[in-house]
């Protein structure tokens, strides 16, 4: 069968955005030139080295029917819920955090001399598990698979199958993958996904051109951006005189109605003001 390679349907600038308590990042899922990304609901890209930009954290708040994804890349974030769950996030380590029927929790990125860079997806649970228990999947750097191909490409697994590889993030509802691919000067790469599958890339160093249609095809995509791709079964990379960094983000749409009110994601309104209710009431954690 020919291969389709997915065009690049849209290029988002993120937005300058400050959350929790203070944090300064950059949004580009969850706003208003891309409101929902089915299954993505939310991407924050946190980079600083100056502590007024993060020290506030994400203090105490809570989330139902999502699953939340915290990729480090510098830095150190400690958490903690009211489950008795606690940790810390440390560089290139992952947490990946089922929030089901619901967690109270704060993220409190540590004031370092690196400062802190990272990332954090937020993903929709389909209706029959957002009232799942709540789990966490704590990945170490270290249990992070590498690929390194002949042609200098590497590819850190964290979820999904890459060339053979699995990542060890697993049972999440969407069948994600979820890969950091730095790819050097004038070198190529594609990458099977599948053709069922939302997909997009977040560019956070360097630039390359990504899967040519006509008019892409010249263009060098520059970062900080999102890029959503389009239909098709793969996507290609290609750089010129520098490498590129992104992450690759996929996986199977949902297409079941949202009723989002912040850190609470449902399918009907009822469903968002029980959630109130249980938080007045002191009966959301269970
Ligand atoms: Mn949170």
């Amino acid at each position: 069968m020919k291969s389709l390679p997915r065009t690049v349907k849209q290029i988002i600038e993120p937005s300058p955005v400050t959350e929790g308590a203070g944090v300064r990042l950059k949004r580009s899922i969850g706003t208003q030139s891309l409101d929902y990304l089915d299954p993505f609901l939310l991407l924050d890209h946190f980079a600083s080295t100056d502590p007024r930009d993060y020290k506030a954290g994400f203090p105490l708040h809570p989330h139902r029917g999502i699953e939340t994804v915290t990729y480090l890349l510098s830095g150190a974030v400690n958490h903690k819920d009211t489950l008795g769950n606690s940790g810390t996030i440390a560089a290139g380590d992952v947490q990946w955090m089922t929030a089901g029927r619901g967690i109270m929790h704060e993220e409190m990125p540590q004031v370092r001399p690196e400062g802190i860079a990272g990332f954090q997806l937020w993903v929709n649970l389909p209706a029959k598990l957002k009232m799942t228990e709540p789990r966490y999947q704590n990945i170490a750097a270290s249990e992070i698979p590498v690929i390194k191909k002949e042609n200098g490409v590497t590819i850190r697994v964290i979820t999904g199958e890459v060339d053979g590889t699995r990542g060890p993030v697993s049972g999440i509802a969407i069948a994600p993958i979820y890969v950091d691919v730095w790819v050097p000067a004038e070198t190529s790469f594609v990458q099977a996904l599948d053709p069922a599958h939302t997909a997009f890339a977040y560019v956070f160093e360097g630039r390359a051109r990504f899967s040519a249609g006509e008019k892409e095809e010249k263009k060098l995509i520059d970062h900080p951006r999102l890029l959503v791709f389009g239909a098709g079964d793969s996507i290609n990379v290609m750089t010129a005189d520098s490498p590129v960094r992104f992450l690759l983000v996929s996986g199977k749409p949902l297409d079941e109605p949202v009723a989002r009110y912040g850190p609470f994601v449902m399918n009907t309104k009822q469903e968002i003001e029980q959630a109130l209710v249980d938080l007045q009431r002191g009966t959301f954690v269970r």
